[in-house]
C-alpha cells in the first residue's frame, strides 16, 4: 500500500523568514509513523490564486492533500474564500463551533463578534474536525476531484492538536493495511561522507529495494536504510555489510 499525502502551507511569514514552517516536520512524522507517506511540502504566500492553483495541483498527484493557515478572522485569512471559489462551493457557519465560541467568550465575560465568527465558516460538503485548542475547526473534504482534502489552522498547537486527536486516528482505519518503513540507522565518525562513499563503490555497495540516506554532522555520518517492511532481511543483510566495510569508523556511543 502506497499513500502518498502532499502539504501546502499557506502563510507570506513563512516565506519572508519571519516564522519557521514547522508542519511539514509534524505532519511528516505523524504520516511516516502509520505508513504513510508525505511527499512534498509546497509554502506559498497569502494570495487566492497561487492557493487555488497549488490546491489543485496536489489534487491531481496525491491522494491525501492537507492546507494549513489562513482560517482566522483577519483580511489576510483567505484559504476559505480560495476553497469556495476552486471547489465551487458556499462557505456555511458550522452551528455548533458557533455554540462552543459563544461560550468560550460568554465565560470571558465577552460577546462573541461577527469577526470572530468567520471561524466557524466551513466549507458546504466539508466534515468539521473539532478543533480542542483553538476557534477555527479543521475540515477534511471528501471526495474532491477523487481524493481527501484537509484543512486545518496554522497555530502550530492547533494544527498538531486535529492532527494528533482528528486526523490520525481516521487515517488509521481507512488505511488499516499501510505498515510504516522498516529503518535501520549507523553511525559513523572520523570519516567524510565522499570517504564512506568511495569505500561503498569499491565494495560495489547496492543493496536491492533498500533506500541509503547520509546524513553528516560535526565529524560524524548517520547512514539510514529504509526498506519497505516486507523487505526486513534485505535491511538486515545490508546493514551487516556496511558494518563490516565501515568497522573502523563505528560510532558506538
Ligand atoms: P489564526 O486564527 O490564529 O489567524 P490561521 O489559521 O489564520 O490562524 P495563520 O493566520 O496563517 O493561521 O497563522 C497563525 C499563526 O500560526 C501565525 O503566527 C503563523 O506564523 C503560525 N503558522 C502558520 N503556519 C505555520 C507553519 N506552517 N509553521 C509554523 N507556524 C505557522
Ligand atoms: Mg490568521
Amino acid at each position: 500500500m502506497n499513500i502518498q499525502a502532499e502539504l501546502i502551507s499557506i502563510g507570506n511569514e513563512l516565506l519572508s523568514g519571519r516564522t519557521l514552517n514547522t508542519h511539514g516536520r509534524d505532519l511528516g512524522h505523524a504520516l511516516s509513523a502509520i505508513g504513510l507517506r508525505l511527499m512534498r511540502d509546497t509554502t506559498i504566500p497569502d494570495e487566492i490564486g497561487t492557493i487555488g492553483d497549488a490546491i489543485e495541483d496536489a489534487l491531481g498527484r496525491v491522494d491525501l492533500v492537507f492546507v494549513s493557515g489562513g482560517l482566522g478572522p483577519t483580511v489576510d485569512d483567505i484559504t476559505r474564500d480560495a476553497l469556495a471559489k476552486l471547489l465551487d462551493q458556499k462557505t456555511i457557519l458550522h452551528q455548533p463551533t458557533v455554540e462552543i465560541m459563544t461560550e468560550r467568550y460568554a465565560a470571558r465575560g465577552r460577546k462573541m463578534t461577527l469577526a470572530a465568527t468567520r471561524q466557524a465558516l466551513i466549507l458546504e460538503t466539508a466534515e468539521a474536525l473539532p478543533n480542542s485548542v483553538g476557534a477555527a475547526p479543521g475540515q477534511r473534504i471528501a471526495p474532491c476531484a477523487g481524493k481527501t482534502l484537509f484543512v486545518l489552522p496554522g497555530p502550530p498547537n492547533e494544527f498538531n492538536a486535529i492532527l494528533n486527536e482528528e486526523i490520525v486516528p481516521w487515517l488509521k482505519k481507512e488505511f488499516s493495511g499501510a505498515r510504516p518503513l522498516f529503518v535501520r540507522i549507523i553511525h559513523t565518525q572520523g570519516i567524510g561522507e565522499s570517504d564512506i562513499v568511495t569505500i561503498l563503490e569499491e565494495a560495489a555497495f547496492q543493496p536491492e529495494g533498500v533506500e541509503l540516506g547520509f546524513y553528516p554532522a560535526m565529524g560524524k555520518v548517520e547512514i539510514r536504510l529504509t526498506a519497505r517492511p516486507d523487505l526486513k532481511g534485505q535491511v538486515a543483510e545490508a546493514e551487516q555489510t556496511l558494518r563490516r566495510l565501515l568497522a573502523d569508523f563505528l560510532d558506538r556511543d
